[in-house]
């Protein structure tokens, strides 16, 4: 009986190639493999894993031969003609579970951050100063967290913040079929205006699509409590940069703790730049345990397939 067989064209954490080849499969590790080296050999391959760099493009995928599965570790699919492989039943697999509590440890230490003003005092630490009595912050437990989307990282942050003592309200498109969920969390499930004006904290969950494309623009800030905060580890243009720096400099929202930017990196440094505003790189999925489980999950989900034929 032939092997089944798996290339892996970029790099991925070894605990999924332990995994394929536990399973069985044999595994040919080229990473950096591209153009007509990859057309060239793909054929031989019942399924190739990929990651950002590699280009699975409609000649490779016309080269594909007995390839049923192209396994992208990570989440953007944008890499791969996906339209191409649906038609030549070729199955795409990807992990987007995998940075999920990456993600949502990251907003809680934004909150946090925010709260308790600790990257402003590291700065001043820094700076040589001691300046103890200017930096008073305020309690997570109490507040009113509203959770915009409660999918995979929602649900995450939702469940985190109960747990430090803070009420979480939430609202969803589809949010009847996850009353389960928001239930087992112990958040209610309001109206997104409810939400707006409630809230202490927002922080956004949702995928970028045409409709959240600065669902988060004037009207919804100007409906945000005076003195609020709001959190943006989603994608930049869910929210309107443009509204949310106007809404700090006036002091409308008292802060904001962002993860993502309309650009990356942002050319225009005057919304990271503001006082009270924390920034970070895009780093809610650099977590040496989301890397691994990137290559986890998408190793289970190819030998399930595999397996199945
Ligand atoms: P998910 O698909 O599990 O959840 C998204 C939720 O948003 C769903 O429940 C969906 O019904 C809801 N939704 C969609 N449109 C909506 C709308 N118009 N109004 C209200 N709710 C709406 O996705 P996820 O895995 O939780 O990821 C959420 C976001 O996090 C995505 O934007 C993703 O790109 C981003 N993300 C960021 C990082 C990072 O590094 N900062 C890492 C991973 C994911």
């Amino acid at each position: 009986m032939t092997k089944v067989k798996v290339l892996i064209c970029d790099p991925i954490h070894e605990d999924g190639v332990k995994m394929l080849r536990e399973a069985g499969l044999q595994v040919d590790l080229r990473p950096g493999i591209a153009g007509d080296e990859l057309i060239g050999i793909v054929g031989g391959y019942d399924a190739i894993v990929v990651r950002s760099r590699t280009k699975v493009t409609r000649e490779v995928l016309a080269a594909a031969g007995r390839l049923k599965a192209v396994a992208r570790a990570g989440v953007g699919l944008d890499n791969i003609d996906v339209e191409e492989a649906k038609k030549r039943g070729i199955h795409v697999i990807n992990s987007p579970e995998a940075p999920s509590n990456a993600v949502a440890e990251l907003v809680i230490g934004l909150m946090f951050s925010l709260a308790r003003r600790i990257p402003e005092a590291d700065a001043s630490m820094k700076r040589g100063e001691w300046i103890k009595r200017r930096l008073t912050g305020f309690e997570l437990r109490g507040r009113t967290l509203g959770v915009i989307g409660f999918g995979r990282i929602g649900y995450l942050v939702a469940k985190k913040a109960k747990a430090l003592g803070m009420g979480v309200i939430t609202y969803d498109v589809i949010i009847d079929k996850l009353m389960n969920y928001v239930k087992e969390v112990g958040a209610e499930a309001v109206p997104l205006d409810e939400l707006l004006a409630s809230s202490d904290f927002i922080t956004v969950h949702v995928p970028l699509l045409p409709q959240t494309r600065h669902m988060i623009g004037r009207r919804e800030i100007g409906m945000m409590k005076r003195g609020a905060y709001l959190i943006n580890a989603a994608r930049g243009a869910i929210v309107d940069e443009e509204a949310l720096r106007e809404a700090l400099t006036s002091g409308r929202l008292a802060g904001a703790a962002l993860d993502v930017y309309e650009e990356e990196p942002p050319r225009d440094t005057s919304l990271t730049g503001l006082a009270n505003v924390v920034s970070t790189p895009h780093i809610g999925a650099a977590t040496v345990e989301a890397q691994r489980a990137n290559s986890t999950i998408v190793a289970e989900k190819l030998i399930g397939l595999l397996a199945r034929g």
